[in-house]
């Protein structure tokens, strides 16, 4: 569990980017931080691995303050990926992956056997393992960048807007991956984006941010949909928008839905129109 206690980051020109900021991010789930850009999403992440310090208040991991530990070696034991992979472009795919375990003491040859592995979890062929990055496309170099976070077996992983630079085929497509990884490996994920289908689609808990890092809303993303706390909530997530704004409609055949553009979503089952559930 990851908690944050009455959490504020002002930055040295005086930007609050964080204003007073409580949550508890529970193990084993996805927990999703979306909101706009400049919303103090980066600034939250960095601070569980120090990356980051507060100006005030208290992160706790798992009841003890990432403020007493030591921040190498805390940033070692926590996964971080980033939008463009960050990867080292004069080392090799396996040896980027390698990286933390070789910074802790690990032997090279059961580094690389480690690293091997990594890549067949995030579904990269072994083969890639002595390209360098910039031989690999976007999304292959975004699995490296899961790999190497995922190398050394933390439990909390970080994700800062990873799919931000591929194309949205190839986001889909690592969406899908990082769903199926999240049910393999039960890792507390830590995710962040602007995207709100994409947290819906990862976040098993979804807090919508607005500047400042003010939780609009928090909740699963059956709740927020269901209920929006306000006006903003319903317009950021887009309730009278696209597939979100469903209406029946009755045809020959039975009730379908229809989105905002008028186009069939699908088939209302098992039910006259204005029983949907
Ligand atoms: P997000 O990731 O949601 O886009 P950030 O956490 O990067 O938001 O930034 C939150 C606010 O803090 C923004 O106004 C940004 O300009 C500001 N900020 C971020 N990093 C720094 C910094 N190193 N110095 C000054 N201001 C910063
Ligand atoms: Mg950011």
């Amino acid at each position: 569990m990851i908690e944050f206690r009455s959490v504020t980051k002002t930055y040295p020109d005086g930007t609050v980017a964080v204003a007073d900021f409580d949550l508890v991010i529970p193990p084993h789930r996805t927990t999703v931080l979306v909101g706009s850009s400049g919303s103090g999403k980066t600034t939250l992440l960095r601070m569980i691995n120090r990356m980051v310090e507060p100006t005030s208040g208290t992160i706790e991991i798992d009841g003890e303050p990432v403020s007493g530990r030591d921040p190498v070696r805390l940033r070692r034991s926590i996964g971080y990926v980033l939008q463009n992979g960050g990867l080292l472009p004069h080392h090799r795919v396996v040896d980027n992956v390698a990286t933390v375990l070789r910074l802790e003491g690990t032997a090279k040859a059961v580094a690389r056997e480690r690293a091997l592995e990594v890549l067949d979890v995030v579904g990269l062929d072994r083969a890639l393992a002595e390209r360098y990055p910039s031989q690999l496309s976007g999304g292959q170099q975004q699995r490296v960048g899961v790999a190497r976070a995922l190398a050394a077996d933390p439990n909390i992983l970080l994700m800062d807007e990873p799919f931000g630079a591929v194309d949205p085929i190839v986001r889909a497509e690592l969406q899908t991956e990082t769903l199926r990884l999240q049910q393999e490996l039960n890792k507390t994920v830590v995710f962040v984006t602007h995207d709100i289908d994409e947290a819906f689609l990862l976040g098993d808990q979804v807090v919508i941010l607005s500047q400042g890092a003010t939780v609009a809303q928090m909740g699963s993303p059956s709740e927020i949909i269901e209920h929006p706390a306000d006006d903003f909530v319903a317009s950021f997530i887009g309730v009278d928008r696209g597939a979100r704004a469903l209406r029946a409609k009755n045809t020959d055949q039975g009730t379908v839905l229809v989105d905002a553009n008028g186009r069939t979503q699908g088939v209302l089952v098992d039910g006259a129109a204005g029983e949907a559930r």
